[in-house]
């Protein structure tokens, strides 16, 4: 079973094959854009594997989902700010040590589908206006470096 590192250059090589292939699919390309590719395409890769207790992606997403909790209830409630400590403490501890199954849902075709357009989503979202070849592209993307993680196990 390849280890994240190996997923991350995994990733990597198919957000290469991407670029390369952007002239040829009619997408100019730039410093931002292709910035944009790699981290997506690192992103993606090692996302599946949220299901590990003990992965990176488990511990960025327990963190997020704490600290954006947290941070909302001691904003929007400043008088029991101090609530929100144990808000973080709690949810933290939940995402981060809440039993998965490893290789269950996060590691099927369907759900990298879904992965893919909710990344699409996002793309649309902070790039107003955007072309569609764009975000065809990004799913594409999305979804050649999720399945490519989904190939790597399987080996
Ligand atoms: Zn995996």
């Amino acid at each position: 079973m390849p280890d994240w590192k190996t997923h991350i250059v995994i990733g990597l090589l198919v957000a290469l094959g991407w670029a390369a292939a952007f002239p040829a699919l009619g997408i100019a390309s730039s410093l931002e854009k292709t910035a944009s590719l790699a981290f997506v395409a690192a992103f993606t890769s090692i996302f599946p594997d949220i299901d590990t207790r003990n992965s990176k992606m488990r511990g960025v997403f327990a963190l997020a989902v704490a600290a954006s909790v947290g941070g909302a209830y001691a904003y929007f409630s400043p008088a029991t700010w101090y609530y929100a400590l144990a808000y973080f403490a709690l949810l933290y501890a939940l995402a981060k040590h809440l039993p998965t199954k490893h290789r269950g849902i996060t590691h099927t075709l369907p759900f990298a589908v879904l992965f893919s357009a909710a990344a699409v989503l996002v793309y649309v979202g902070f790039k107003q206006p955007f072309a569609f070849i764009d975000a065809a592209a990004w799913f594409g993307i999305a979804l050649s470096a999720y399945s490519a993680h989904l190939l790597a196990d399987s080996f």
